[in-house]
């Protein structure tokens, strides 16, 4: 009985190892979609796992103003879309499904989706980052109706409105800044009395005369679901319980983003807040791995930084298994 199970494991091993791919990329916004463009058109048949967020941070927002080549500006999820497509006519594969964990330690790497094993002799990390959002469920349903956690994607649409940012840390800051350019008049709520942010972020906004500062603040309800668009914010004061309306057009999001890395675990090097360490733009620690897009990127996190990484993950897996003679 137990020589049969063994065998039968053996068997399926041996099903298992046959189907080893060139490339496995994990992700699909846009380093994802340009890692597979790249991998497809060098006939290395990638397989695109989609993830819990198929599309990534491009498929929340709406107009896309500062993609180059679209000089009317394109929809969010359509230019993802597009990007799938353009991989797909070249032979990307794509499936949906969730990394659980990962097997780095030999090549060729084993992936885990559930009880599903995928085996790979190069993987490229396009996980990305999601952002931090409060967890409101009126939040949830006003994302992309005034609701967003990316200002320069968004900030746009709030010209001569008033509006608002929540968070202490330099990514409020940051936001807040920005959306001078549209609105009459940005509040920076934060939970609490210090800040987060740098002193030279935090100078800068208090310096500016349309920024103002509800501190010791938290965001109990977002308006109005049943408008589909944010009319304004339930808020309550920790230090007083004091609870009030504020109306606003928009709510921003800059409490910070979690990079998409637990699934690595310690088998590769990540910085304090776990985004994944590369050397020479997408260089892993482990041969064969590159890593690629807001994974990586806590600096630029552009729809358009994330592609050209993409890219070049690609043009390094080619020159891997060139090497290889794969
Ligand atoms: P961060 O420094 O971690 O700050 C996040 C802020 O959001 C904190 O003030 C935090 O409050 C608040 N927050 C977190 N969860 C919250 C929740 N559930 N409800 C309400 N508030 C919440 O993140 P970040 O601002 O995105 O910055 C990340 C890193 O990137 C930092 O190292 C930053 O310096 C860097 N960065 C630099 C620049 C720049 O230099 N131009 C721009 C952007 C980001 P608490 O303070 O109470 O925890």
């Amino acid at each position: 009985m137990l020589r049969s199970a063994s065998h039968h494991k053996i068997q399926n091993l041996t099903t298992d190892m046959e189907n080893v791919r060139n490339v496995i990329i994990i992700g699909s916004g846009c380093a994802g979609h340009t890692a597979a463009l790249y991998t497809a058109r060098a006939n290395l048949k990638p397989l695109v796992l989609e993830g819990h967020e198929p599309g990534g941070q491009l498929s929340l927002t709406t107009l896309v103003e500062n993609f180059p080549g679209f000089p009317e500006g394109i929809q969010g999820p359509e230019l993802v879309e597009n990007m799938r497509r353009q991989a797909g006519r070249f032979g990307a594969q794509y499936q949906l499904g969730h990394v659980s964990s990962v097997d780095l330690s030999s090549n060729p790497f084993t992936l885990h989706l559930g009880k599903e094993r995928l085996y790979t002799r190069t993987l490229i990390i396009a996980s990305g980052a999601s952002a931090r959002w409060l967890g409101l469920p009126a939040e949830q349903a006003l994302i992309g109706h005034g609701v967003s956690s990316c200002a320069t994607c968004d900030g746009f649409f709030f010209s001569g409105k008033e509006i608002t940012v929540i968070g202490g840390g330099d990514s409020a800051m940051e936001e807040a800044l920005f959306l001078t350019r549209f609105a009459t008049k940005v509040t920076v709520i934060h939970r609490r009395e210090q800040f987060r942010a740098s002193k030279i972020m935090l100078d800068r906004a208090r310096e500016n005369d349309k920024i103002s500062f509800l501190l010791n603040t938290v965001v109990e309800d977002v308006y109005d679901v049943s408008q589909k668009a944010v009319t304004g914010l339930k808020l309550r004061n920790v230090a007083t319980n004091q609870v009030w309306d504020l109306p606003a057009s928009a709510m921003f999001l800059g409490i910070g983003h979690i990079p998409n890395a637990k699934m690595f675990g310690d088998q590769l090097e990540t910085d304090a807040d776990g985004y994944l360490v590369t050397k020479n733009y997408v260089f892993t620690r482990v041969e064969g791995v590159y890593a690629c897009g807001d994974v990586q990127d806590r600096r630029y996190r552009q729809a358009i930084t994330a592609a050209g990484s993409g890219c070049m993950a690609a043009l390094e897996v080619e020159k891997f298994l060139e090497a290889r003679g794969t």
